[in-house]
């Protein structure tokens, strides 16, 4: 043995020329060189591929490896291939021709290729299998193999058909990799490769170095998140965001505010994708926007930053992409923005899905927000996820961790909810646990004729946001476990039996409180900059000035929001005014405008006003897509309940966009509309009366003029008058 250990380590040396193994590969490496089944479970960039490389370079045969990264192969196989003389490595996928897939096939045969890469597409191909049948084989590498279960967070069907497939080809032993398993993952994994013997090597989830954070989500979040990112100046950073859209927005925002970032989703050309990873690679550029695509076999160790803009859709992907911050071992910040809204806007994407799928989606979801919710250390909690026990009581790198809550008993609670689920037989999940003890009569419970039932509303003393906390405590406590089979069910286990039969001290924090809607949220809290009266006061007076000797209304030259924003962010230059809320290109080109950044100017040198610079955040123009065809319509004279009808919006709503769009600055000429619609008088009476009043307020303009004309007659012509006068 000792022998044998020595040789390994001098054929790791030979090969890829490393002293010594991490972590658990040589025993890994071992055991596939003794015929046996394998399953590893091993952290990102901990090193799995060289638990396969190396045995089949030292082995008779071809080992087969099943891969889902394409682009990827072609890497492995260059490396593996520079590697050694004996054997070389190769690729089997759609992207190869003819002569290609004939070169492969001859140095199988011959015995050269020690390695073979395969996309589960190709190795389900009748004539490869018909082929490898014929072929020597080591034995077969499961690679990202999370992959086979429908509740990994990558589930692809035609992984569900490698076992049926091997049996085809031809037996061997199988080795299974992956980063990411839950309890349940893993059951599934080696119950679907027919490996539920394997030997498991399993390392620790943990990642010490990674700070994990969750923020409300605000109005104010692409700010934060800019505020962020100069904080952290100069450094590496992903921040991932769920669709495109975003993605491309964002990426545009950051660079208006002068940070070196670029955005990278699947639906860019190839071309510009490696020319982006390069780009981050060699720092050309800092923060990389983008979709889940973004990461996978990228290998930069020194991301020191993490964000997530929205709230991902499991927490293994979570995992995942936290993972990708701090490999080297140092600084790793997480951050992830979360709004309960998200969570209806995912929940809603699922509707249309196959009600398995949509089952399973939600309890993923459900998991994750637990994850945002809690105040429970997130450490532990990850951890316990993947079914690893964190048994700190303060791990001093997560927010909750660093701002502990206080505990509160819930004893009595556990009570209720442990007799619950013992009552019920076991057989039901956690919302539907908590239905029952509050004593909500739903359709569900109603069906199963429980509201009869001599524990139904057991709890309903106790709020019902506050039983999620004692159910998910009790489950990370280990009084209860969720069923691996029947993925979600709560079970007692011994422990919380014990506890059932005789109560001891039960102590949890209470969830973090998240508003549901981030566009009130921001309101109470203030945003990140506030207002400066005695700026604010200055500029209505400087607006009533020019009122008068424009005679217009003051709210034609600036509204108050603009006012409000200006006193705010104190812009200095006609340039900066233009990010001010309703003041477009026609607004900056007023003679008066330069007056009003003067002003402010002179005030912040008087005042000696030092601005937060990384606060003012530049956003780009982002019109909506609605809005853009609104006003490409208008200009086209199309009339406008036409263009309502066009785009599915009542013309009231139509309105409201117009309406929006003139009030941000982009002047309309909708006079084609008017003459067709209204007779001229009535247009003047209402320009007129606009032309006079102190106030565009819609409501005093009908009690003004409502007996001659109609709501959206004043409507009409005040966008006239707005887009003409305003803009
Ligand atoms: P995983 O697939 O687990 O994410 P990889 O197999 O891609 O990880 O390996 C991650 C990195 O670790 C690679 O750069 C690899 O060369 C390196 N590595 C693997 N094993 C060793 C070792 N024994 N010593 C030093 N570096 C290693
Ligand atoms: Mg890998």
């Amino acid at each position: 043995m000792a022998n044998n250990k020595q040789n390994l380590t001098e054929a790791l040396k030979k090969y890829f020329g490393f002293d010594k193994f991490k972590g658990d590969q040589e025993a890994i490496v071992q055991n596939v060189l003794d015929g046996k089944d394998t399953f590893v479970l091993m952290p990102t960039g901990g090193g799995k591929s060289l638990c396969y490389q190396l045995p089949s370079l030292l082995m008779e045969g071809t080992a087969i490896v099943i891969s889902p990264l394409i682009a990827l192969m072609k890497n492995q196989v260059d490396i593996i291939s520079s590697m050694s003389d004996e054997g070389t490595a190769h690729y089997l996928n759609s992207s190869l021709n003819k002569a290609a897939i004939d070169q492969v096939k001859a140095d199988i045969l011959a015995g050269r290729t020690k390695l073979l890469y395969v996309a589960p597409e190709s190795l389900t191909k009748e004539e490869n299998v018909e082929f490898l049948k014929q072929a020597k084989i080591s034995f077969y590498a499961v690679d990202e193999a999370h992959c086979i279960s429908e509740w990994g967070h990558d589930f692809r069907p035609e992984y569900r058909r490698i076992r049926p497939i091997i049996n085809e080809i031809g037996v061997a032993p199988v080795i299974a990799l992956t980063a990411t398993a839950t309890d349940k993952v893993r059951t599934d994994i080696k119950k679907n490769l027919g490996i539920l013997d394997a030997v498991e090597f399993k390392s620790s989830f943990n990642r010490p170095n990674l700070y994990y954070e969750v923020r409300p989500k605000t109005r104010e979040v692409d700010k934060d998140i800019i505020k962020f990112i100069k904080q952290h100046s100069g450094k590496s950073g992903i921040i991932y965001c769920l669709s495109r859209k975003k993605v491309e927005e964002l990426a545009e925002i950051l660079k208006a505010n002068d940070i070196r970032a670029a955005a990278y989703h699947a639906g860019l050309e190839s071309a510009l994708r490696s020319q982006t990873q390069d780009d981050f690679l060699m720092e050309r550029i800092d923060v990389i926007v983008a979709t889940i695509a973004f990461g996978m076999g990228i290998d930069k160790p020194d991301v020191r930053f993490v964000i997530h803009y929205d709230i991902p859709k499991s927490l293994e992907g979570y995992y995942q992409e936290t993972g990708r911050a701090g490999r080297d071992g140092g600084e790793g910040l997480c951050i992830t923005f979360y709004a309960q809204k998200d969570l209806q806007k995912l929940d809603k994407f699922m509707e249309g899905k196959p009600v398995a799928e949509q089952d399973i989606g939600r309890q993923l979801l459900a998991e994750t927000a637990a994850y945002a919710e809690t105040s429970v250390c997130r450490r532990k909690m990850l951890l316990h996820y993947f079914g690893e026990e964190y048994t700190q009581e303060n791990c001093h790198n997560c927010d909750n961790c660093l701002h502990p809550k206080t505990k509160i008993d819930a004893e009595k609670q556990l009570v209720i909810v442990l007799g619950a689920i013992q009552a019920l037989k076991e057989n039901f999940r956690s919302d539907y646990i908590v239905d029952f003890v509050i004593g909500r009569e739903t359709e569900e419970i109603l069906a199963h004729k429980h509201q009869n039932h001599e524990l139904f509303g057991a709890g309903e003393d106790y709020e019902e946001k506050h039983w999620n906390p004692v159910i998910r405590q009790a489950l990370i406590a280990g009084y209860l476990k969720k069923d691996v089979e029947n993925y979600g069910l709560l079970k007692l286990t011994s422990a919380g039996k014990k506890f059932l039969k005789n109560p001891t001290t039960f102590q949890i924090v209470e969830d973090n409180e998240f508003a549901e809607d981030y566009e009130s949220s921001t309101e109470h809290e203030g945003g990140t900059s506030a207002l400066d009266p005695t700026l604010s006061a200055m500029l209505k007076d400087l607006r009533k000035k020019v009122s008068r000797q424009l005679d217009r209304p003051p709210y034609v030259i600036f509204q108050d929001v603009s006012i409000e924003q200006m006193a705010t962010d104190y812009p200095m230059t006609l340039e900066e005014l233009k990010n001010i809320q309703g003041v477009g290109e026609g607004k900056v080109k007023q003679p008066y405008a330069k007056a009003f950044v003067d002003l402010i100017k002179q005030y912040c040198e008087e005042n000696e006003i030092v601005r937060h610079a990384d606060l003012r955040v530049r956003t780009v123009a982002k019109k909506s897509i609605l809005k853009v065809k609104i006003i490409q319509a208008i200009d086209r004279q199309i009339a406008l309940d036409d263009i309502a009808t066009a785009q599915g919006l009542e013309f009231e709503e139509l309105l409201d966009e117009v309406e929006a769009i003139v009030y941000s600055g982009t002047k309309l000429n909708i006079d084609y509309f008017l003459d067709e619609v209204m007779d001229e008088d009535h247009i003047d009476d209402i320009y007129d009366y606009f032309a006079d009043s102190e106030t565009d307020s819609l409501e005093a303009a009908i009690d003004e003029l409502g007996q001659e004309c109609s709501e959206d007659e004043i409507r009409l012509v005040r966008i006239k008058f707005i887009s003409e006068m305003a803009n």
